[in-house]
């Protein structure tokens, strides 16, 4: 391991336009589980409550189980050491953009100024009548399920569900970024998801090194990454960031 990361740290470090692609593994050890696997949310949860053409005709009863995921569950997770290394590399000039499938927004308040959410942010809510956006935090949801004070229709976090398009713009600048990229850190994902997974692809057709942290192999790990650094994502960073800084 020792001598991966020192080569994962020298391609880094010798980078022009290094990008951080993340999973829902970077917020495990925040404490927000990811969707799948033996202890994923879908174990407990049915994911028909994220299926938009479902929430759209059950909106009331779904809102009680993404009240109880996203907004007590989430709202207590902080970011970790793997969140606050990408947030120093950014500032020192190491990392050029974060493009995260997480809708946690931990990367911002790690620090990181250049994240392109691909899937959109759970701490924003939107009406979808009138297009206006609520931050999560100035909402009461004692009230279920919560309204728009101009319409008065009900309110969908602004994260994308089963059945709705990424947002064109971090769409655009995720490809953007990936095909400038001559360095391309993987962190937590199983790569499973489409079309988000195509952007590590699109990093390493246009030439950049594709470094992977995972405690596990994953769809990326055979076929794109060239250097697996195979455990815990805040381990690793901490690891990482001490050949680095
Ligand atoms: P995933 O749930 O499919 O996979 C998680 C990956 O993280 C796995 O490969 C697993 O081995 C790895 N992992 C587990 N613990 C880890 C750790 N401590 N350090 C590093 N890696 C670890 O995640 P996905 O591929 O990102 O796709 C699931 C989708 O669900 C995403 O698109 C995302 O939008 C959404 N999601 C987001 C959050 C969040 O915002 N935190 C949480 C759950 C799901």
């Amino acid at each position: 391991m020792g001598i991966l990361l020192k080569k994962a740290a020298e391609f880094i470090r010798n980078s022009n336009f290094t990008i951080a692609f993340t999973g829902a593994g970077i917020s495990v050890e925040s404490g927000i589980p990811p969707f799948r696997g033996e202890l994923g949310l879908w174990n407990k949860y049915n994911p028909e409550i994220l299926d938009l053409g479902y929430y759209l005709n059950h909106s009331e009863d779904c809102w009680v189980y993404i009240r109880e995921i996203f907004y007590d569950f989430f709202a207590n997770a902080h970011p970790n050491k793997a969140h606050l290394v990408l947030a120093e590399m950014e500032q020192k000039g190491l990392l050029k953009s974060v493009i995260t499938q997480n809708i946690d927004n931990l990367h911002f308040e790690a620090g990181n100024k250049v994240v392109h959410e691909f899937h959109g942010n759970s701490k924003k809510l939107k009406c979808l009548t009138c297009g206006k956006v609520y931050d999560a935090n100035k909402i009461d949801f004692e009230n279920l399920p919560p309204r728009c004070e101009a319409d008065d229709k009900i309110l969908k976090p602004d994260f994308i569900f089963f059945g709705e398009g990424i947002p064109p713009k971090a769409y655009s600048n995720s490809f953007s970024d990936a095909e400038k990229a001559d360095v391309c850190l993987i962190i937590g994902s199983t790569g499973e998801v489409t079309p988000a997974s195509y952007v590590p692809r699109a990093a390493k057709e246009a030439g950049a090194t594709i470094i992977e942290i995972n405690p596990e192999e994953s769809s990326f790990t055979s076929s794109v990454t060239d250097i697996h650094l195979k455990g815990k994502a805040s381990e690793i960073m901490t690891e990482l960031a001490q050949e680095l800084f």
